[in-house]
């Protein structure tokens, strides 16, 4: 397996079907940086513009549902994809088709369940929540949501203890996910720790919590980096650790850039160790 980017070659091709974030820190912009980062050949298929920067989100608009099933049609028809990866996807009528699309693809689907922005806008029509869980949960090899969604995906109330991210994980498995990151990072707690669930078993990532405000897409970013590892034939646990430890170093050398939540440094070659 080519894991290294030595010699220049490209291993490995991933479809990330995300909304666009124009200061590049998030969103699409994020996904391309994350899968170029490891190696990978990245697609993107747009679901929709938001207006932001560090600061937030000040605007979101959804393209039309049937030019985001064409594009992701014109990737796969074409140049193919080894692993396909969801992000922001905005409503129901895009849900709808990339759900008629992935039906009738065998490859890895890695969903992160984007649905608010840490600025508190909407990124998934409320209403469509029903349809993510519905459509698309059972649909993916991996979901990816942090607390917040894992409890708007789940109906509990509290998920702090690695007990209750057990649970979350449990419940969103019986919806029909191959497996479930549920990331720890809205805890608390000077470890960070993510959960991953799968039928028979689950696996505790732990790092150290970095105090930072420069956190701005690393959801995008993690989902988009496992969807690479994955793309190159690497296991599930080692795809997340590898991406884990990715994320972790492009967050202890983000760039400062910008007056709020500033994004990660993309190009960090990771460490390999975890
Ligand atoms: N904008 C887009 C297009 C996204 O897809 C996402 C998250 O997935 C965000 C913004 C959220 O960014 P933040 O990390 O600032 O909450």
């Amino acid at each position: 397996m080519q894991e290294t980017r030595d010699k220049n070659i490209i291993y490995g091709k991933v479809l990330t079907v995300a909304g666009s974030d124009p200061s590049g820190g998030a969103g699409i912009q994020a996904d391309i940086k994350a899968i170029s980062a490891m190696g990978a050949y990245a697609m993107a298929a747009i679901t929709s513009l938001t207006v932001q920067n560090t600061l937030g989100v000040t605007r979101a608009e959804p393209v039309a549902a049937d030019l985001v099933r064409d594009q992701v049609l014109a990737c796969l028809d074409d140049i193919g994809a080894d692993t396909l990866k969801s992000g922001m996807l905005f409503n129901e009528a895009i849900i709808t088709v990339l759900s008629d699309v992935i039906k009738n693809c065998d490859i890895p689907y890695v969903l992160d369940p984007v649905m608010v922005s840490t600025s508190g806008h909407d990124l998934l029509q409320p209403v469509a929540q029903k349809a993510l869980k519905e459509k698309l949960i059972p649909l993916a090899s991996l979901v990816t949501p942090n607390i917040p969604e894992a409890m708007a995906l789940t109906g509990m109330t509290r998920i702090e203890t690695v007990e209750e991210m057990q649970e979350a994980g449990e419940k969103i498995l019986a919806l029909g996910a191959g497996a479930v990151l549920i990331k720890g990072g809205h805890a608390s707690g000077d470890t960070l720790v993510d959960l991953l669930v799968f039928a028979d078993g689950s696996h505790t990532f732990e790092s150290s919590r970095i105090d930072t405000p420069h956190t701005h897409g690393t959801g995008c970013t993690l989902a988009s980096a496992i969807a690479a590892r994955l793309a190159q034939g690497m296991e599930l646990e080692a795809a997340v650790r590898r991406a884990r430890n990715y994320v972790h170093q492009a967050i202890l050398e983000a760039p400062g850039f910008g007056g709020g939540h500033g994004p990660l440094n993309h190009l960090v070659s990771e460490t390999g160790k975890g």
